[in-house]
C-alpha cells in the first residue's frame, strides 16, 4: 500500500487556505517528501502525519516556493531525535544550495546524503521505492519524478514442488532474493512468473508540456500535475512564465493514459478551480482539482 498526500496546492506563495505544492508519500514505514517550500512541515502535520519518517526529499527545482521551507524541516526532524541518514535527490547545484540554506539549521544529529540528477533521466533505488527523475521544461533546470512500487511475479507452487525446492527456501525466494542451500543455488525466476503491475505516481510541476511528461507518466495509478492557471486569457501568461493551462494538463494525462489526474500549483490569482472543470473533463474525465491534504491509498490490483 502506498499512501499520497498532496499537501498543497498552490504556487508561488502560500496563502491562509492554500499551503504551497508539495507531495508526501509513505510506504512499509518510510517516507518520501517532493518539494519543501515554505510551510510544508506545518501541512505535513495539519495532515496528522510525521516529519520523522522522511527518508528521501526529492527537488523539483530551487525556485523558493519548491525549497524555501527546508532549514525549518531540518530542525524539526533534528528536535524529533533522528539519526538514520536522510538522502536528498535534486539537480545540479543541490549540496550547495541545501548547504546555505543549512548556515541557519547546523548541527543536525542525522547524516544527508546528496544524490545530484546528472542527466536528462535518472533513476534511483531506495526504501523499496524507484524513482524516475526527468528534466521537464521551466525557468530554471527543473524535474518532474515517478514514484513506482515494483511488484514481483505470481509465486508457483507447481514450479517449486516440481524443481524440488525444499519448502523452507520458498518464502525467500518469494521476495525475489536468490539462496544457496546444500550447495545448490535457488533463483526467484526458478519459481516466480513475470513481474506485474506495481503502483506508480507521477508528480510533475513548474514545466510547460513536454513529450517526456507523457511518456514518463505512461499507465501511471495517478497523475499529479501543475495547472498554474485556468483562465482562457491567462494562455500567454503561461507561456512566458513556463507554466501551464488546466487543459494542457488534461492533454499530457489524456496522451499517458493515466487513471486520475489531480491538477495543482495554482496561481494566487486563481481563486477557485472547480470553476473551469468543465473544459478539463473535456479532454480528460477523471481530472480533479488538487485540494490542500487531498490524499488516497494505492494498492496493487488484486488487494
Ligand atoms: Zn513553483
Ligand atoms: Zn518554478
Amino acid at each position: 500500500m502506498l499512501d499520497v498526500c498532496l499537501l498543497g496546492t498552490g504556487g508561488m506563495m502560500p496563502l491562509p487556505r492554500r499551503a504551497l505544492t508539495a507531495l508526501m508519500t509513505r510506504f512499509n514505514g518510510s517516507s518520501l517528501l517532493i518539494d519543501c517550500g515554505e510551510g510544508t512541515q506545518v501541512a505535513i502535520r495539519e495532515k496528522g502525519w510525521s516529519v520523522n519518517p522522511i527518508d528521501i526529499i526529492c527537488f523539483t527545482h530551487y525556485h523558493g516556493d519548491h525549497i524555501s521551507g527546508l532549514p525549518g524541516l531540518l530542525l524539526s526532524m533534528g528536535n524529533a531525535d533522528r539519526t538514520e541518514p536522510l538522502t536528498m535527490i535534486g539537480p545540479k547545484g543541490l549540496r550547495k544550495v541545501v548547504d546555505s540554506l543549512r548556515i541557519i539549521a547546523p548541527g543536525l544529529p542525522f547524516d544527508i546524503i546528496y544524490r545530484e540528477i546528472e542527466a536528462n533521466e535518472q533513476s534511483f533505488t531506495m526504501a523499496g521505492y524507484e524513482l524516475e527523475a526527468f528534466r521537464v521544461d521551466h525557468s530554471v533546470p527543473c524535474f518532474g519524478y515517478s514514484i513506482v512500487i515494483p511488484r514481483i511475479g505470481r509465486f508457483s507452487v507447481d514450479n517449486a514442488k516440481a524443481l524440488g525446492i525444499p519448502v523452507n527456501l520458498w518464502g525467500i525466494l518469494q521476495k525475489g532474493e536468490k539462496v544457496i542451500y546444500e550447495g545448490k543455488e535457488y533463483t526467484p525466476d526458478m519459481v516466480l512468473g513475470p513481474a506485474r503491475k506495481g503502483i506508480k505516481v507521477t508528480y510533475c510541476t513548474d514545466t510547460r508540456p513536454a513529450d517526456i511528461i507523457s511518456k514518463k507518466a505512461e499507465g501511471a495509478d495517478l497523475f499529479i500535475c501543475e495547472g498554474m492557471y485556468g483562465e482562457e486569457d491567462k494562455a500567454n501568461k503561461a507561456k512566458e512564465n513556463k507554466h501551464m493551462m488546466f487543459t494542457e494538463a488534461a492533454e499530457l494525462a489524456k496522451k499517458a493514459g493515466v487513471s486520475k489526474m489531480w491538477l495543482t500549483h495554482y496561481s494566487p490569482s486563481l481563486v477557485r478551480p472547480e470553476q473551469y472543470m468543465d473544459e478539463v473533463r473535456a479532454v480528460f474525465g477523471e481530472a480533479y482539482p488538487g485540494k490542500d491534504r487531498m490524499s488516497v491509498t494505492l494498492g496493487f490490483d488484486d488487494e
